[in-house]
């Protein structure tokens, strides 16, 4: 049986005490095993504010952008095992391995990129000079620093690979080393990517912790940030994390959310935007069977159009083959747990006990392939209520599973925009309209609430790539419920890894210090 070992300190650490099983969801057949801790944590956080930032701190951003090019060159060499990893490991189809091992891929390339573009400057300018004396010869000057410090990065068990990669990328461009922590359920694909990645980085700017987080954030310090990925419970316990509070140490949280998507009263369902709609409706819960942080969880529709809409997603999840990912014929594998399906089904019930049923009861499913009795499935479910504002399970607890619920409205914008507000902060909401006046009302009033708002219509229909993907260009993140953090965004995804500074001084010397 494979022990998962962690590169801690420039070397593999095999850990210590009892083990836990990882295993495939599909067959419940334990694939490999992550020791319970007996690793030297404070030394690994030694040796990345020592070896790992002097040896990126020597580095132009372009230079680190490359090592960065050459971290996507390996996923992409060691793509189809990275893939079947992801199969057997995390309950994914092909298609939502791809998504995650790809994914990892797009946001490296796109980060290297921008290495490129950044070239040797070491300040990131942040906006223009400032007068701030009697003449234009006292200026002050918001700028960019590299932090000197360890970037610890914790994330969740559903997108192992991506998880690792958009840290990763925003991290190392900065100039910071980084220390990793996936998911223990599901840390095989992390696993193999640190063990591509690992020769092709200068010592210390990556170490990899599989296994429990232990005591790692007990050697946090100023300086240092921790990025975190999962549910709301932990991201609660690390805010109030003794070291973070004492030594002020930047955190990042992305939680649970309750994304939202509402159908325009102006869309018939025919049309381009109305099938752009029910695809990415069906697609946001059968993807990773609904294991997506930006899936949608609450739909709004018009009352009038309620029952067509009803219609289309039974025949649509009806078609889906759900069972075995590794065979051909199903487009949706189990969930990643036991726990993570026992989460699931409690949710579906405490939505049952408040919504009407339109498609797979309670989640009772029969999967193909697979051993009887073994696996963690659940079917699709598609719960209605006409009272979508009131329903306190829609908008109190996310399902993170195959589940979706729609609600009524009359199309008023200032409703639906309500309705995005009561998920308290969202990743990501969508509305889906050709009606330019309707859309403004909408985006006005919703995008407090969330962090990204997804416009759909017939005219980019056939180049949409769904609300449920995260672009590196874009930020990730969002209010409230969502954790309140930033990821990505193109440039501004390193600011996290950054200090701003304001320079106060002559502007020639200013101007020099930009280059
Ligand atoms: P989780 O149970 O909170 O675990 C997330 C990570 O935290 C895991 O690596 C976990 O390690 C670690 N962890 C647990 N206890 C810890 C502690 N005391 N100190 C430090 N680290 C600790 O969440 P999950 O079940 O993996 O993920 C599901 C949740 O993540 C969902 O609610 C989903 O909404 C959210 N999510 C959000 C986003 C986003 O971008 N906003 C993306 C994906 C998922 P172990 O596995 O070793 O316990």
């Amino acid at each position: 049986m494979q022990l998962l070992a962690s590169y801690l300190a420039g070397s593999w650490s095999q850990g210590s005490g009892g083990r836990t099983p990882l295993v495939n969801p599909a067959t419940e057949q334990v694939l490999a095993e992550a020791p319970s801790g007996g690793h030297d944590l404070a030394g690994a956080f030694s040796y990345a504010r020592t070896v790992g930032a002097r040896e990126l701190g020597q580095l132009t951003f372009a230079q680190r952008g490359a090592l960065l090019a050459a971290l996507a060159k390996a996923i992409h060499g060691a793509r189809e095992e990275l893939i079947s990893l992801a199969v057997a490991n995390g309950g994914n189809t092909r298609g939502d391995a791809k998504f995650d091992v790809d994914g990892g891929g797009v946001t490296l390339s796109h980060y290297a990129e921008l290495g490129a573009r950044l070239g040797s400057q070491t300040l990131l300018a942040d906006g223009e000079p400032i007068q701030v004396g009697r003449t234009a010869r006292m200026v002050g000057q918001h700028v960019w620093a590299r932090r000197r410090g360890v970037a610890v990065h914790i994330n969740a068990f559903n997108f192992p690979g991506w998880g690792l990669c958009e840290k990763l990328a925003c991290s190392l461009l900065a100039g910071m080393p980084v220390i990793t922590k996936p998911a223990t359920a599901t840390a095989i694909v992390a696993h193999r990517m640190v063990e591509l990645f690992a020769p092709l980085l200068p010592a210390g700017a990556l170490q990899l912790l599989v296994g429990p987080a232990g005591t790692l954030l007990d050697s946090v310090l100023p300086g240092d940030v921790v990025a975190f990925t999962g549910g709301s419970a932990t991201a609660r316990m690390l805010r109030t994390h003794a070291k973070i509070v004492e030594h002020s140490v930047r955190l990042n949280i992305e939680a649970d959310s309750l994304n939202a998507a509402i159908l325009g009263p102006d869309v018939e369902l025919s049309s381009e935007t109305g099938g752009l709609f029910l695809a990415d409706v069906v697609r946001d819960m059968t993807q990773k069977t609904g294991q997506k942080c930006t899936a949608i969880r609450r739909v709004l529709v018009p009352v009038d159009r309620a029952p067509d809409v009803f219609e289309a997603m039974r025949e649509r999840l009806g078609g889906i083959g759900i069972g075995d990912p590794a065979r051909e014929d199903v487009r949706m594998g189990p969930l990643a747990t036991a726990q993570q399906r026992q989460d699931v089904l409690a949710g579906i019930a405490r939505l049952a006990a408040a919504t009407e049923a339109v498609f797979g009861g309670t989640g009772e499913v029969t999967p193909v392939g697979v051993p009887a009795g073994k696996g963690f499935f659940v079917g699709p479910v598609v719960r209605t209520t006409n009272a979508p504002m009131t329903c306190a399970p829609l908008s109190d607890h996310e399902v993170f599973g195959p589940v979706t619920t729609i609600g009524t409205y009359s199309g008023d914008a200032a409703f639906a925009a309500e309705f995005v507000s009561r998920g308290d902060g969202c990743l990501v909401s969508s509305a889906y309209s050709d009606e330019r006046d309707w859309v403004a009302s909408f985006v006005g009033a919703a995008a407090p609430w969330a962090g990204r708002l997804y416009l759909g219509s017939a005219k980019m229909a056939a180049q949409s790539p769904g609300p449920g993907t995260v672009l590196p260009s874009l930020t990730h993140g969002g209010p409230g419920r969502a954790g309140g953090g930033e990821e990505l965004g193109g440039e501004r995804g390193l600011h996290l890894y950054m200090q701003r500074t304001a320079l106060e001084g002559d502007a020639t010397v200013l101007k020099s210090l930009l280059g």
